[in-house]
């Protein structure tokens, strides 16, 4: 079937939720990928941050195909020896104690809002959870409560419990906090908001605050965790450890998979029976994850990335110089906004049929969140497809 086939296809049975673009994907490796037509892309999205180790890396295969072989899913009430190295080594790379895995981004976060609670109710503090203006947490009814006003429209009554201020506004939090606060809850780098870093001075200023309340900091690095901005996590380009720390999207090298992590403090407010999960954390899932972060370690991935983030952000400086339609490249390691003058999405469109998969988001920020291997001759195709229509537009702008 051809790309059109499956496009049409696809608008005859799915619920008309995606706006998709008459593509069809069916191969990929490292960072290209083939639609059904035969047509050959480079992957800058790499399934929206998913993808780190690129596509179908060899080791992530093996460990999925030698674990489907062997045990896909147990349940929660047993224990497996994936879940437990995975647990053990999130704990290693991420300075926290405790482990819960998950399906996905939205049920971590979910479940952080929980734990949370739990911890709030026991200690005096109450439920409520303050987020931050421009955020993404996801789209379950708790994760847009939390979230951005545009996802609640049409799905009242929202879940109650939740307050949001302004991002990289210290005293907006502090003036929020009241006696039902659980906690504060932002990602370090906004991602859906339009690839904005926080300020050094505010996540060190929200954890002081935090202690000096008694209210919990969550991070969610679901989109700027697992290697993507060039250290294991972004909090440690912050030195500012969270009580409770939320993954998802690259944890498992595109398989699904979500994790939340907390402190000991946090965890003792738990008891058996607080939470579950069917599939969460399975054999399948675990060793994928597993297999992720060792391709991380081994091959370096992480002082890859600040390298190419480095010559990546000169390359854009030489095109914003040139081009007045870029403003400014913005981000850490692979985690870049290049903000435009007008919207990225057109931009996009025209990439795409130049074989770039790229990304926009909030209106005028062309993202690029690409496999954490990706190499530099791949993004070199891209830089100078990007230039020539940049130049293009210009003319007939
Ligand atoms: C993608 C994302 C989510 C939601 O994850 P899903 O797996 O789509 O539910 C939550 N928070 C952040 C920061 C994200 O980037």
């Amino acid at each position: 079937m051809t790309n059109q086939d499956l496009y049409t296809k696809d608008k005859e049975n799915y619920l008309p939720t995606f706006n998709r673009f008459p593509i069809a994907f069916i191969k990929g490796k490292g960072s290209r990928l083939w639609d059904a037509d035969g047509k050959e892309y480079i992957d800058l999205l790499a399934g929206i941050a998913v993808n780190n180790v690129g596509h179908c890396h060899p080791k992530v295969v093996k460990a999925i195909q030698e674990q489907a072989a062997q045990l896909m899913q147990i349940s929660n009430f047993f224990v497996s020896p994936q879940q437990v190295a995975l647990s053990e080594l999130l704990v290693k790379i991420s300075g926290l104690s405790r482990v819960f895995l998950t399906n996905s981004g939205s049920e971590s976060v979910e479940t952080a809002i929980k734990i949370a609670r739990r911890y709030g109710h026991k200690n005096g503090t109450g439920g409520k959870v303050i987020s931050m203006h421009n955020s993404f947490h996801g789209r379950t009814l708790a994760t847009i409560a939390a979230g951005q006003e545009k996802y609640q429209k049409g799905f009242e009554p929202i879940p109650a419990g939740f307050d949001q201020v302004p991002f990289n506004d210290l005293a907006a939090v502090e003036a929020a906090i009241d006696s039902n606060t659980a906690a504060i809850m932002l990602e370090p780098i906004q991602g859906e908001g339009g690839v904005v870093p926080a300020e050094n001075n505010y996540l060190e200023g929200l954890r002081k605050l935090c202690d000096e309340k008694g209210v919990l900091l969550i991070f969610d690095e679901i989109q700027c965790g697992i290697g993507r901005t060039g250290k294991w996590f972004a909090k440690d380009h912050y030195g500012v450890q969270p009580d409770i720390m939320i993954l998802a999207k690259g944890l498992g090298g595109g398989a699904p998979i979500g994790a939340v992590l907390c402190n000991e403090k946090v965890a003792s407010a738990i008891e058996f029976g607080d939470h579950g999960t069917t599939f969460g954390g399975n054999p399948l899932a675990a060793a994928a994850a597993l297999a992720t972060i060792d391709v991380i370690n081994e091959e370096q991935l992480c002082a890859r990335v600040t390298e190419t983030s480095e010559w990546l952000k000169g390359k854009f400086d030489e095109l914003i110089a040139k081009h007045d339609e870029l403003e400014s490249v913005r981000g850490l390691g692979l985690m870049l906004g290049v903000k435009m003058k007008s919207e990225a999405k057109p931009f996009v469109v025209r990439l795409l049929k130049e074989g770039i998969v790229a990304n926009a988001t909030a209106v005028n920020i062309l993202r690029l969140v690409p496999a954490l291997n990706i190499s530099r001759e791949e993004l070199t195709i891209f830089l100078e497809k990007l230039d020539e229509i940049l130049s293009e537009t210009t003319v007939t702008v």
